[in-house]
Parts: structure tokens; C-alpha cells; sequence
């Protein structure tokens, strides 16, 4: 699933691409991925003629993200909340033929070169959405299709939504302090991982990040909250505050079906310390990265370093 890092990606490529562009026609070859109503997706052709019509003829003024979500904002007040979930993907062809775009913006291609729009053949089977701008085309793929978007007549009512209103602070934000995140830590007795997974404390670190932030602080992620130690929380909080950014910088993590939006692939994953090497060794003491299930989700960490 894109967590922070790739989503803040997507945001970044769509707004320059696709602001100020008008939306001229809406297709939803998949109407359960769509609602239409403000409130939780159902299949319904209804629902996704509603979306449709709340869409088509806006503008996009600018494109949020709060949390692992993404928030077109469009020129009357409304807007479309998206969550990728496990699959989901924008792409964006240009309708200028071969046009190009300056690679410089996305830091893993080289400085000022040129990269193409799109390449590949869309739609394809797995293109559900497919929105026709004044300037091209942006497909919405999902393998699995768990992703939803859905159109809000105003913000007011998508922020107080089931899906952003308890929602924590932004890591990145001004709101995330060291003061904030260890009182939040000390009041819940759970394991760590499923503490900074949750979206209570801190949003937008998923299994990929959370495992890093707890490798790169040296705390165990079964460690339950309430006996973490001052230190151990500055360190995490600091770990937390240091590989967002340079993920975001490096293009995200590119595992499964996540690309960024001309479909290149973010750079991050090479620098996972322990997301996904089990087995192999630790890049601190050498000794085999374990593995076991913690708040469901498989996690990695090594049992000498990580205390
Ligand atoms: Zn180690």
C-alpha cells in the first residue's frame, strides 16, 4: 500500500500536471469505486452517475494530501477524496503528442532530462476511472480495487468524513511534536508497531516506514508503548522526522504496484534497511534480520540492535 512518502509523490506530480486543468468528462467503468454522496462507497450506477455530475466542468484548483489520502479541490468548493489502498494508481498522458515534460522535478530521473508522459497502452483492463481534462487524459488503475474516490459537495464536510476526522497529526507538520507524540505513546498499552501503524498518533507510516522508523531508532516494535523511554521516543520521533523526507525526495518506495505518475518508479526501496530482507544480514551487526507478525502485519527487525 503507498504510504506517506509515495502518496506526497502523486500529490507533487498530479499538481504539475493537472492543476488548472477543467474536467470535461468523467468515465466510471467500475461504479463501486465511486460514490458520489459524501459517504461510504457502495456499488451503485447511481451513486456513480452522482459523481459524475459533481465533477464534470470543474476545474482542479489544487491537489492536498492529509494522511495517505489525496484531495482534488475543485473550483466551486467541492472536491474527490481518493485513497489508493492497496493498488490504486493515477497516470497522466498528455494529449500533445509526444510531449514531454522536464525530468528535473522528479529527483530520480537526471537533472533536466526528459522524460516521457506515459509509457504505456492505456486504458487497460485495470483503468476504472478515466477523466478527460483540457489537456489530457488521467487513468485511475487498480488491480485490486479497493481504492475509492468520492466527491464532496464542500471540504467542511469531506474533513469531518469517517475517513480523515480522527486522523493524527502530519509527521511532517508543525503539529507533530516530541511532546505530543510521547504523551500520546505513554497513554496507549499497545505494541509499537500497531501504535505508529494506527493514524491516531502520527498518520501516514505504513508497514514499509514503520519498520525503518523502528530499525533506524534501535527499539524493538514489540515494545509496548507506556515503557518506551524518553530517549527511545526522541530517537523514534527523530527517525520518523528524518526518512519521510528523504523518501519523498528519492521518489518513494517502488514495491508492488506503486509508480509515480508518468509511471517511473521511486528510488527509496533500495535504501530499506529491513522492509522485506528477512533472512539477511543486519547492516549494523550482520546477524539475520528476523521476522514475525505484529498488529497483523509482517515486520522485520534485528533482535541485537533493536532493543
Ligand atoms: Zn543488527
Amino acid at each position: 500500500m503507498p504510504e506517506l512518502p509515495e502518496v506526497e509523490n502523486l500529490r507533487i506530480g498530479l499538481e504539475r500536471e493537472i492543476k488548472g486543468q477543467k474536467i470535461l468528462s468523467a468515465e466510471v467503468r467500475l461504479p463501486k469505486l465511486v460514490s458520489g454522496t459524501g459517504n461510504k462507497r457502495k456499488a451503485s450506477g447511481a451513486k456513480a452517475a452522482e459523481f459524475i455530475k459533481g465533477v464534470v466542468g470543474k476545474k482542479i484548483i489544487e491537489i492536498d494530501r492529509r494522511a495517505k489520502n489525496l484531495i482534488f479541490k475543485l473550483s466551486d468548493g467541492s472536491a474527490i477524496l481518493v485513497h489508493l489502498k492497496m493498488s490504486g494508481q493515477f497516470v497522466y498522458k498528455s494529449s500533445k503528442r509526444g510531449a514531454t515534460v522536464e525530468g528535473g522535478h522528479f529527483p530520480n530521473h537526471a537533472k533536466g532530462g526528459q522524460i516521457e508522459i506515459s509509457r504505456s497502452t492505456l486504458p487497460n483492463k485495470h483503468s476504472h476511472i478515466i477523466f478527460k481534462l483540457s489537456n489530457g487524459t488521467l487513468f485511475y488503475n487498480d488491480t485490486r480495487t479497493f481504492g475509492y474516490l468520492i466527491y464532496y459537495k464542500n471540504l467542511s464536510t469531506l474533513y469531518a468524513s469517517e475517513t480523515l476526522k480522527n486522523l493524527g497529526p502530519e509527521p511532517l507538520g508543525k503539529e507533530f511534536t516530541l511532546e505530543h507524540f510521547e504523551s500520546a505513546l505513554k497513554s496507549k498499552k499497545k505494541n509499537l508497531k500497531s501504535a505508529l501503524l494506527g493514524q491516531e498518533i502520527v498518520v501516514g507510516l505504513g508497514n514499509i516506514y514503520v519498520d525503518e522508523v523502528c530499525f533506524i531508532s534501535g527499539v524493538n516494535p514489540s515494545r509496548i508503548t507506556n515503557t518506551l523511554k524518553a530517549y527511545e521516543i526522541k530517537r523514534i520521533h527523530d527517525a520518523i522526522k528524518k526518512i519521510l523526507p528523504h523518501a519523498i525526495k528519492l521518489g518513494g518506495s517502488s514495491v508492488a504496484t506503486y509508480m509515480l505518475l508518468d509511471e517511473s518508479r521511486g528510488n527509496f526501496a533500495r535504501e530499506h534497511k529491513v522492509y522485506g530482507k528477512a533472512g539477511n544480514p543486519c547492516v549494523n551487526c550482520q546477524r539475520p534480520l528476523l521476522k514475525k507478525t505484529l498488529a497483523g502485519r509482517s515486520t522485520v527487525y534485528c533482535k541485537n540492535c533493536q532493543k
